[in-house]
């Protein structure tokens, strides 16, 4: 049988075709005017992404980069921050403060579960602490944290409020300006549709003003001095150009459908993913707080999702990924950030029922993509296709 590769992981995700295209284009100079007006309207395109007037400061990195910038730029040694945390990506806010010496302190929720706000503000009432750090959506568990009610507590509490968005941005309603997230840090490789090596933070003015008290040792890193830079259509070193003009092809498709309907979009694949496992007979690793981004789920019982993982790629080269840390082999994880529709969703679907059923967990072909196919007919896009007879007559 033929097979194509194809990505189903929550990043790097599937390669838009036009920013495919950009990249082989890429013999341009970042000290030109050409450079300079891209990168402008680059830079401006991100924040109709992001929905915020807020800057976006642009960095060559993976989204590390800007978590790791988040920190070393709006602090000053010592501060005490909290850091709300439900998996591996909460576990690298930990790592990242810790590493710049700050009083790190966590509220956790078990792998699988969101913190919930409540508790956020039991710790961080006081006002103790200079910044809350949390993710929008934690990408190893497949959970989505309530941003709005965490903004809340934090503003109350007078702490800065930074939001690790880079699977979030793109699957959920963020009103960044409206709630008040200080920062919000993106990265290319997610919903953007472009390769790794991107990563962005959004600042609002509160965040401005505390990049010119904090004390942190940082180097590349350095948001004031990107600004800087940015308000004359550069970046401060050499950005990827290859992959800013990559960026500015998704970020003129993403203008062209509307970033709610690529919200909209992650949404209904989320949801149809959901109740096609459950059809499957399958469970979700994150049941009570799932976000739409990716979904995570559990293999049956006594199977390790290492061998599910492994004949989805050898049999049909769909690739899914595993859990991370202890969470290995105990969920397979598909995306729906980015450049998915449903007939992706529905092979893949179809190639995991016969999988299962091929490992011997009992699984009646066609009831897991029969019921996205339900959630489409109900939820997805009202406009009709017109029939042939309907467009013969016109
Ligand atoms: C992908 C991802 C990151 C960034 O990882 P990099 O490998 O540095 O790009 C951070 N947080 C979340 C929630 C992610 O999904």
């Amino acid at each position: 049988m033929l097979k194509k590769t194809r990505l189903f992981t929550p990043g790097p995700t599937p390669l838009l075709p036009a920013a495919q295209a950009a990249l082989a284009r890429a013999e341009i100079h970042h000290r030109t005017e050409e450079f300079r007006a891209l990168y402008r309207q680059v830079l401006e395109d991100l924040r109709y992404f992001y929905g915020t007037k807020n800057d976006v400061i642009l960095f060559t990195s993976s989204g590390t980069g800007a978590m790791e910038a988040a920190v070393s730029n709006l602090l000053s040694e010592g501060e005490a921050v909290l850091v709300a945390t439900a998996g591996k990506f909460g576990e690298r806010w930990v790592e990242i403060a810790r590493a710049f010496r700050l009083k790190v302190d966590t509220v956790e929720a078990p792998y699988g579960q969101a913190v919930p706000a409540e508790a956020v503000r039991e710790k961080l009432g006081g006002g103790s602490y200079a910044a809350l750090f949390v993710q929008a959506t934690e990408s190893s568990t497949g959970v989505r944290h309530d941003v709005q009610a965490m903004a809340a507590v934090a503003r109350e509490a007078g702490a800065l409020f930074i939001v690790d968005a880079i699977t979030g941005l793109g699957t959920m309603e963020l009103d960044v300006d409206g709630w008040g997230l200080d920062v919000v840090v993106g990265g290319s490789q997610k919903a953007l549709m472009i390769p790794p090596g991107l990563a962005f933070a959004s600042l609002s003015p509160a965040a401005w003003e505390r990049a010119e008290l904090a004390r942190l040792p940082h180097y590349y890193f350095d948001f004031a001095r990107e600004k800087k830079s940015a308000e004359k259509g550069e970046g401060a070193f050499t950005p990827s150009t290859a992959l800013v003009l990559a960026l500015a092809e998704a970020l003129r498709y993403i203008r062209s459908v509307g970033r709610e309907s690529l919200i909209a979009n992650a949404q209904l694949l989320a949801e149809a993913t959901r109740q096609a496992v459950r059809a499957m007979g399958l469970e979700l690793f994150a049941p009570a707080a799932p976000c739409d981004a990716l979904t995570a789920v559990r293999p049956p019982e006594g199977m390790d999702s290492g061998v599910i993982i492994r004949a989805l790629r050898e049999r049909f080269g769909a690739v899914v990924a595993n859990g991370q840390g202890s969470m290995k082999g105990r969920m397979f994880r598909v995306a729906h950030l980015g450049n998915y529709d449903f007939p992706d969703l529905a092979g893949l679907l179809a190639a995991l029922e016969l999988v299962l059923t091929e490992l011997g967990h009992p699984c009646e072909l066609g009831a897991g993509v029969r019921a996205a196919e339900r959630v489409y007919v109900e939820q997805g896009p009202k406009s009709k296709v017109q029939s042939p007879k309907s467009l013969a007559a016109r």
